[in-house]
């Protein structure tokens, strides 16, 4: 059976995607490069968020429109948080199971295929949908923070994390594979079972593996932040300076209304430790607009937190009304146009902000990942400051071939746009 695989959403959905193409390689199927060629369609959905959703169900809809004999299968975040509604008002697809019941059909397939008996088969040896030299482990699932905004506790369940040794057994076949960066990730890398010696511990147990790699952390929610991560991150090179941290809001009465703790100016404080401790620090971080309750006061606070933060990239989302969220019920709503316009203004405002932060690389020797050939002597990649897919990229000039997947020392030379210019040196 060859079968075509339709993406969405993020990077936790990539790695249980990765993990059912394991599971189907082990049954025989194979992957179609094009709908056309397949004998089955899967739509490995988000449900995040109400743009998320409707794009999963457009393609299914969009699928059997253009494929009406074709097995169609839904599968991931959508069908796990709305397996009942889907069966009922979805018939375009003919099998649909959540991300969790997916995991009971990988155990199942463990203990039925020959030769395929140990679970954690499943980790390191599954197929990449990631770009070249890099890959996603997944050390926790679901989340147990309980933001009022936020419908993954329900999706993915509460938070539990895989054992110390089972990662860097993953991380370690990921390198045997001669991958480079190893991007951590998790509803919140900083819960990672909070309470014990947590993310330290892992980045301790990381640090003895051998050889030149990155380890990237994407995702730490600001007000969980472990002590001792700081000094892990100081103690191996490979451990980039890169945080990602999903500050939402600054204003504390937004933050409450969404049971997250911080403040501006603890979120400052949180910045100035981590640039103190890691000069080179690269800060990612996501902004939620139109809250409800949401006032023009509170979103000036937003907007002089983000005048003295100077992060380097940052994302903007405005406010989706998520039944089954306590904010479903909060009042009063703020007007789309609104939120909407809040959300131009603080990207604009970022626009020259993430332009000047990367012009602090220039004139720099850094290790780039090369994921792409644009042109002869003409390649994409990214340097420690830029996650994959989300941030810019640097486009990078060499006399002569690099393999695709690799890192090469390059110097940085200029800026255009966000993205940053560079040559490979010799
Ligand atoms: S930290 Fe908050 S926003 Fe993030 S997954 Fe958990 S509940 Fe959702």
């Amino acid at each position: 059976m060859r079968y075509y695989l339709d993406l969405f959403g993020c990077a936790k959905n990539q790695v249980d995607a990765e993990t059912l193409m394991l599971c189907l390689d082990r049954l025989g199927w194979t992957r179609a490069e094009s709908p056309e060629t397949a004998e089955a369609i899967i739509v490995h959905s988000c449900g995040f968020i109400e743009t998320a959703k409707q794009e999963s169900i457009n393609a299914v809809l969009e699928h059997r429109a253009a494929y009406p004999d074709k097995k169609l299968v839904l599968a991931g975040c959508l069908s796990q948080r709305y397996p009942r509604e889907l069966a009922e008002s979805l018939p375009e697809a003919d099998v649909i199971f959540g991300n969790r019941d997916f995991l009971k059909l990988a155990e199942a397939i463990s203990s039925s295929v020959p030769g395929f008996k140990d679970p954690s088969e499943f980790v390191g040896k599954r197929p990449l949908l990631s770009m070249p030299g890099s890959a996603y482990v997944k050390i926790s699932e679901g989340c147990d923070n309980r933001c009022t905004f936020c419908a993954i506790p329900r999706i993915r369940g509460r938070l539990v994390c895989r054992e110390v040794d089972d990662i860097v057994q993953e991380c370690w076949e990921l390198l045997d594979r001669g991958l480079w960066e190893l991007c951590l990730i998790g509803q919140d890398l900083a819960s990672y079972r909070a309470g014990s010696a947590g993310l330290p511990e892992l980045l301790e147990a990381l640090s003895r593996l051998p050889g030149r790699f990155w380890v990237r952390l994407l995702y730490l929610h600001p007000d969980n932040i472990p002590l001792g991560l700081l000094e892990g991150l100081q103690k191996d090179s490979r451990f980039l300076p890169y945080f990602d941290l999903p500050f939402q809001h600054a204003s504390a009465r937004i933050l409450r209304a969404m049971n997250r703790r911080g403040n501006a100016e603890a979120y400052l404080v949180l910045l100035d430790r981590i640039r103190t401790a890691l000069p080179d620090a690269v800060i990612r971080s996501t902004f939620l607009l139109g809250f409800p309750g949401e006032t023009d006061a509170d979103f000036q606070i937003l907007l002089d937190f983000q005048a003295e933060a100077h992060l380097d990239w940052m994302g903007c989302f405005t406010y989706s009304r998520e039944e089954q969220t306590p904010a479903y019920r909060m009042k009063p709503p703020v007007p789309k146009p609104i939120a909407e316009r809040r959300r131009n203004i603080i990207e604009e405002r970022q626009t020259p902000l993430s332009e000047k932060q990367a012009e602090r690389f220039i004139g720099r020797t850094l290790d780039a990942l090369v994921e792409e050939k644009i042109a002869e002597g003409l390649y994409l990649g990214r340097l420690f400051c830029h996650a994959p897919e989300v941030d810019g990229s640097a486009v990078i000039r060499a006399a002569g071939p690099i393999r695709i997947g690799s890192a090469v020392p390059v110097e940085v030379s200029g800026r255009s746009g966000f993205d940053l210019e560079a040559f490979v040196k010799v």
